[in-house]
């Protein structure tokens, strides 16, 4: 009998592989790191190869950790770092240069021409998207422009373009299925999300040839088998996900207005807004949600570049702190941040402000200043920009936000918790599985092959870990959000 599930967390810094239970509980995970290049200032790379050989060895180990093998395992899903694209060649095989992701800003030349064109409107009605390096496209034409006769052999038809996902896809069905799912296509810049496939006019604005691009699918279609080279009993590979909107399926969010927010090494902000994609003038971009059972649901976006980065920053280079867990303690050791503000934008502002060249800063500090107020600061500021967000979300037409579900190492921060409850008077929701990005495809694998029937059943398993209840008074709120606006305003001087 299958009855376990093994999702694929494709990662910038790691590749998991982990093995979820009828309940939707880990029950065992293998994880590899993924080694970053960084060329040339701006730059990030990956080798292709190394991603498909980790996630592969992390497929292997999991089911030996765990005694679950591949004749129990009823379906593979996969939640990926987005945007960043691979470039291959369909008969060897072989990436034709490394993975250029997400993080890179290589393409701020292309960027920048095509605004200067009077493009930016267009790609955001078709796209929901801000043109931005982030995105996939200018990425792809980069390869093409800068690898000998590469353009040449794409225009033949002897390459392959596409997303993690379609990457690891392609390469775990033994060549069989080149494919990508609605939320990946749809942080392209290539791709149209209201008529749901490529832009012919894009593709030729941004000079990829339609023919490298993998077919686009639902989030729970079927993607193929794994080959037997890699598990015996070939279980089909049936949920794919973004890692942020598998984020956002995994804490449930299914509905209108429901929302979750990752604390990583940046913030990314999701808020379902059905089955229309509302575009934003607030600075957020609209991407698909999700893609399952024949409905395509949209969400808002912010992303913030610099979130937990601070905490590094205040343990590395700093030296202020030992580790990120004890700034909670740190933090309450006073009464409040004592008037200091730190703006974190160590590599410019992200949503909802996009500004490249702000930079970082600390402010209000007088004689009285202690490491403690510091500290306190810098984890106030990952709630500060979270509000921003939130505000921008209000701004643009969703319902104020009532509840919001957490995940990522900030989250595991009581103090940044309650805070941001208190600063945006709505409960922040604490989930029971770790894990929520893996989950989230997990639950679209297991849909599909009948692991569980409806989504009303993945909201009665739904554990939550702890709820935080916003308990500050208004006067408090809205002095302390006036401070740190105008410390935002000081950055972007
Ligand atoms: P990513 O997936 O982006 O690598 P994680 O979800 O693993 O990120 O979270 C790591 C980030 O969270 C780091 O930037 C770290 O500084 C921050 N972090 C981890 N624990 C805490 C904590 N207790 N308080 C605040 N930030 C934390």
């Amino acid at each position: 009998m299958s009855e376990y599930l093994m999702s694929l967390d494709a990662g910038t810094t790691s590749v998991r592989a982990i093995i979820f239970d009828g309940k939707g509980q880990v029950v065992a995970t293998a994880q590899k790191p993924i080694h970053n290049y960084y060329p040339h200032s701006g730059w990030v790379e990956q080798d292709a190869m190394e991603l498909v050989s980790s996630q592969i060895g992390c497929m292997v180990e999991v089911q030996f950790k765990s005694g679950i093998h591949s004749d129990r395992i009823a379906a593979i899903a996969i939640a990926n770092q987005r945007e960043t694209v691979i470039v291959w060649d369909k008969e060897t095989g072989k990436p034709i240069y490394n993975a250029i992701v997400w993080q890179c800003r290589r393409t701020a030349p292309q960027i920048e021409e095509l605004v200067q064109a009077g493009y930016s409107d267009m790609i955001h009605e078709r796209c929901g998207l801000i043109p931005d390096p982030y995105f996939s496209g200018t990425k792809i034409a980069w390869i093409l422009d800068h690898v000998a006769g590469a353009r040449e052999r794409a225009e033949q038809g002897k390459l392959l373009a596409g997303t993690v996902d379609s990457w690891l896809v392609w390469n775990l069905t033994n060549r069989k299925v080149h494919a990508t799912d609605l939320t990946n296509a749809s942080r392209t810049m290539l791709f149209d999300i209201n008529k749901l496939c490529w832009d012919e006019e894009l593709c030729r604005l941004l000079r990829v040839p339609m023919c490298l691009l993998p077919e686009v699918k639902e989030s729970n279609a079927d993607f193929g088998c794994v080959t037997k080279e890699v598990m015996r009993h070939t279980p089909p590979i049936r949920g794919i996900a973004g890692d942020q909107q598998s984020s956002l399926f995994g804490h449930c969010c299914f509905e209108p207005g429901s929302a979750k927010n990752t604390y990583g090494t940046g913030c990314f902000l999701l808020t379902n807004i059905g089955e229309k994609p509302q575009l934003s003038r607030s600075g957020l971009v609209t991407t698909i949600g999700i893609a399952e059972g024949g409905k395509v649901s949209y969400a808002l976006e912010g992303s913030i570049f610099n979130a937990g980065t601070v905490i590094q920053w205040l343990r590395d280079d700093m030296g202020l702190i030992k580790s990120a867990s004890e700034t909670a303690d740190i933090a309450r050791s006073v009464p409040d941040a004592g008037g200091c503000y730190l703006v974190p934008a160590f590599t410019g502002l992200g949503a909802p402000w996009w500004d490249a060249n702000a930079r970082g800063l600390l402010c209000g500090i007088t004689r009285a200043t202690k490491r403690a107020h510091v500290v306190r600061a810098a984890c106030e500021s990952m709630a500060y920009q979270t509000c921003d967000i939130v505000e921008a979300m209000q701004e643009t037409g969703v319902a104020p936000c009532t509840s919001l579900e957490v995940d990522g190492g900030g989250s595991r921060n009581d103090f940044i918790m309650q805070f941001q409850a208190d600063l945006l008077g709505a409960e922040v929701v604490r989930c029971g599985v770790d894990e929520a990005t893996a989950l989230g495809a997990a639950y679209l694998a297991g849909l599909a092959v009948g692991i569980w029937q409806s989504k009303d059943e993945l909201r009665q398993m739904r554990t939550i870990e702890r709820r935080f209840e916003p308990a500050m008074d208004e006067g408090t709120r809205k002095s302390l959000l006036a401070g740190w606006h105008k410390a935002i305003e000081r950055s972007m001087v």
